[in-house]
């Protein structure tokens, strides 16, 4: 075998040192990126060289074209979207996991990686207070582990009116009736669709102000249903942050004989702390959950958990293998609960920050940005003109400036203006009509100042917006 040349060991180590170059900047880096794409599209879509270039040379190039076009993501001002900044300590932990190259998806094979996922699904089942037992499966993203929930669920009220889908697939079988809350994530939706239930027929269940499903809504549309039903809830609505009241609507399914998937991609997290767990109050009585661990967890992408009370329907579900009997040991394969078969090591960055954080600094870090969300809108609240439109509760807030359509041209302009300075950045967003400047307190780097300088970046701007309306 080659040993590695000169060239090689001087890519890895730039590689390594750029890394942290790039990462003691990010206090300082304006967020936005200067390139554009097609900016990059000109600079990297070039036809491909003809001869080789060497490793190092290679990287060198790779870092100083994409530079401009980075985005500062992992910084603790980037408030847009649902993005964790990956905390330093997963980086590092990532940086082995490539120079590893393990396919976890063979215990046999990768008996380091599995141990180390199997920790990652303990504590987390532990630390969101969930059922011991249940199966898990280390996915991409919240997006993935929404679908293998709805498929776990897809297999047993399948097999629940005497339907092997597995076997005989969707053409014939039984109606399942699909309901999710009016304001539920795409993602999930998305997964009824993947799943073969089609998207028209899910049933939209009326909600709150606050985007929560309403418990008098579900009961009536549970008395249509002439079968079990598959029923998605959701712990932290993108817009508000809100969780459904699931100790009022689980059991009204349960006595239907349906299955509850909760959509917790980020939201989920609040049961990890003990003054937080009335906010989302009931949860574990679900079947199913998805879990990001690449929000607010701040693992770097991508990771998530995909939980499933009953791990039995989760293997038939999703095992490459095909439905069989689940081995009841330790020996279980990590592709029996995943979707892929080949793939990274990607429980392992989780592990490291687990770790790194203890139990009490995993409650610290959610409890820190709700107290920082609270604190926010204390620094909006006295603003003429501006509105917060959300009942903080966990880490979303929802800006709107003015009233009607002028307000909501006036809100874009505050949050263009706002991206464009970049010193800190929220996201676009709409809520009840409204056009919203979304905050999204979810970065391991985000600190109290940061937290000001958002308010104060918001106030100063729309000072300005609303002068000119004058
Ligand atoms: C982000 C998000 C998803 C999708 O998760 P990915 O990790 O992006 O795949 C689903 N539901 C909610 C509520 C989310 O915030």
């Amino acid at each position: 075998m080659f040993a590695l040349t000169e060239a090689e060991i001087e890519a890895l180590k730039q590689a390594s040192e750029y890394a942290l170059r790039f990462r003691q900047s990010l206090p300082d880096r304006p967020i936005p990126p200067r390139m554009r794409l097609d900016g990059a599209l000109e600079l990297f879509r070039q036809p491909l060289n003809e001869d080789p270039v060497p490793p190092d040379q290679v990287i060198a190039e790779l870092i100083r074209n994409a530079d401009p076009g980075i985005n500062a993501l992992p910084s603790g001002k980037f408030f847009g979207y649902v993005i964790g900044g990956s905390m330093p300590v997963g980086v590092a932990a990532d940086h082995i996991v490539s120079a590893w190259g393990q396919n976890a998806g063979s215990n046999y094979e990768t008996p380091a990686i599995t141990g180390i996922e199997r920790a990652v699904g303990d504590w987390a089942l532990d630390l969101l207070q969930l059922p011991a037992e249940s199966g898990f499966g280390i996915v991409t993203g919240a997006t993935v582990a929404n679908y293998q929930g709805i498929m776990s669920a897809r297999h047993m009220l399948l097999k629940n009116q005497n339907w092997d889908v597995e076997a005989d697939g969707m053409f014939g079988a039984p109606p399942i009736p699909v309901l999710a809350g009016a304001d539920a994530h795409g993602a999930p939706l998305a997964g009824v669709r993947y799943a073969g239930f089609g998207s028209k027929n899910i049933v939209r269940v009326e909600t709150d102000d606050q985007g929560r499903m309403l418990p008098d809504a579900l009961a009536a549309e549970l008395e249509k249903c002439a079968f079990p039903p598959l029923v998605i809830l959701q712990a932290g609505q993108i817009n508000t942050g809100a969780c459904d009241p699931f100790e009022e609507l689980i059991p009204l399914v349960h006595a239907k004989k349906g299955w509850v998937h909760v959509d917790g991609a980020f939201g989920l997290w609040l049961n990890a702390v003990p003054q937080l767990r009335d906010r989302i109050k009931g949860v574990e009585q679900a079947d199913s959950w998805a879990v990001d661990l690449h929000k607010w967890l701040s693992a770097p992408f991508d990771a998530a958990l995909s939980i499933v009370a009953d791990k039995a329907a989760l293997i038939a579900a999703m095992s490459a293998w095909g439905a069989y009997l689940p081995q009841t040991s330790d020996l279980w394969e990590p592709s029996d609960t995943a979707i892929e078969l080949s793939r990274r090591a990607r429980g392992v960055p989780a592990y490291a920050i687990f770790k790194s954080l203890g139990k009490n600094g995993v409650r610290d870090l959610i409890l820190r940005h709700v107290r920082f969300a609270e604190r926010l809108v204390e620094l909006l609240s006295n603003e003429p003109g501006l509105q917060v439109m959300n009942h903080v509760v966990s880490n979303q807030v929802a800006v709107a400036c003015g009233e009607g359509e002028t307000g909501d041209a006036q809100t874009l302009k505050v949050l263009g203006e706002v991206q464009q300075r970049g010193r800190v950045y929220p996201s676009h967003g709409e809520w009840h009509g409204r056009a919203i400047i979304r905050c999204s307190i979810c970065s391991s780097g985000t600190d109290e100042s940061d937290i000001e300088l958002l308010a104060d970046e918001i106030l100063t701007v729309w000072r300005d917006v609303r002068e000119q309306q004058e």
